[in-house]
């Protein structure tokens, strides 16, 4: 008998990624400076890690045969990036190497069996007012088999030398996105009882607005694309309060809450809440992306370098929170730095890598109670 924990001793070969074949004018991956984790140059166009992973694919390389094989696998359901269902703003969009018109193809795959979560990126000017509205409706008409549809912000770094202009999600294009995005809601939900289409969290906190409810996303289908993940966190901190998780860290404790630029208001007002209940003194350090500009804000794409240089301007704490989206599963940053060396960096303080802020408050009271952290912690 195999002990638990043993493995099998079976490595499978995982072959080649399949690459996409498109020049997409947004792809993030033609806007990475040199140097970082090597994975990260790598366009994936895989329908396998479409299914197995939820990764996003443009379905513009599949074959008759990959066709095929979807169907007979039953590779349900995959992820698809549409950008626009009208062929010219696709083409354009894709870097016109991709399938123009992507309705039939996902109409021929729902035919037989296959569901799907949409995606689209949205470029102000491009496919966003009357174009997004097309798109909505295109989609929502493929049926049950069309799951959800987010709409997230292009993402522009400040590599962007020799690739098209593009200009960035301003707070009046959010603004605009979310009027189309719940309009579209409120229709769907009595029509199809699903709100089907969800914007991602940047939208409302680039437009100021009001985060909506834990039932407004129906149980989080887009959650790994940013769609929802402010709301789970507050959700989470709110149970974790309620429940006096965060009790057991000693008075003048201090611990740095590392975090990106965009998800600093929301701590501050969580962290805010807790004034009075909580014994240890929590001070928010909102990096600055500066290996991929200010314009990238989500924690999950900070260096291990910005977090260093950010945590160092403030005296040394007991604890630093650190997000673990940063963190890849080797734990490796994006500019390559290990989990280990940050570590060492900042010891004799404990570095704490949580999903959110509400684990890693709780895993930081367990280490206080186990003696792991020093004194004060
Ligand atoms: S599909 Fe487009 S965005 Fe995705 S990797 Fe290929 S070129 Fe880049």
């Amino acid at each position: 008998l195999r002990e638990p924990g043993r493995t099998l001793g079976i490595k499978v070969c995982e072959g080649a990624v399949h690459r996409c074949n498109n020049k997409c004018v947004f792809c993030f991956v033609d806007q990475l400076p040199r140097g970082l984790r090597k994975p990260l140059y790598v366009k994936d166009g895989d329908y396998r890690y479409s299914f197995l992973q939820g990764n996003f694919i443009t379905g513009s390389n599949l074959s008759r045969r990959h066709l095929e094989r979807i169907v007979r696998m039953g590779l349900s359901p995959l992820y698809f990036s549409v950008h626009a269902t009208e062929p010219e703003v696709r083409s354009y969009l894709l870097g016109d190497c991709g399938e123009r018109d992507v309705i039939p193809l996902v109409k021929r795959l729902a035919a037989q069996g296959i569901e799907f979560h949409f995606q689209v990126v949205l470029c102000p000017g491009i496919n966003d007012g009357r174009v997004l509205d097309k798109t909505i409706t295109d989609l929502e008409a493929l049926g049950s088999r069309a799951l959800s549809m987010a709409v997230v912000p292009v993402g522009l770094t400040a590599h962007r030398e020799q690739l098209p202009r593009l200009a960035p999600v301003t707070s009046e294009d959010a603004v605009k996105v979310l009027q189309v995005i719940q309009r579209r809601q409120l229709q769907f939900r009595s029509s199809r009882d699903s709100r089907f289409v969800y914007a991602a969290d940047e939208f409302y906190l680039l437009a100021g607005g009001k985060i909506p409810s834990q039932a407004a996303y129906e149980g989080y289908p887009q959650l790994e694309n940013g769609v929802g993940l402010v709301r789970r966190e507050i959700e989470a901190f709110k149970r974790a309060a309620a429940r006096k998780r965060f009790d057991g860290i000693a008075a003048g404790s201090r611990c740095l809450v590392v975090t990106g630029k965009l998800f600093e208001s929301i701590l501050s007002g969580l962290l805010s809440g807790l004034k009075g209940s909580i014994s240890g003194v929590f001070e928010i350090v909102p990096v600055q992306n500066k290996l991929l500009g200010e314009s990238i804000t989500v924690a999950g794409l900070l260096a291990g370098g910005d977090i260093l240089e950010a945590v160092g301007q403030h005296p040394p704490a007991d604890a630093y929170l650190i997000p673990g989206a940063a963190l890849n599963e080797d734990n490796l940053f994006i500019d390559n730095l290990s989990l280990s060396d940050l570590r060492q960096a900042l010891s004799p303080g404990r570095v704490i890598v949580a999903s959110g802020f509400s684990q890693a408050v709780a895993e930081l009271v367990a280490l206080a109670k186990r003696g792991g952290v020093n004194k004060s912690c």
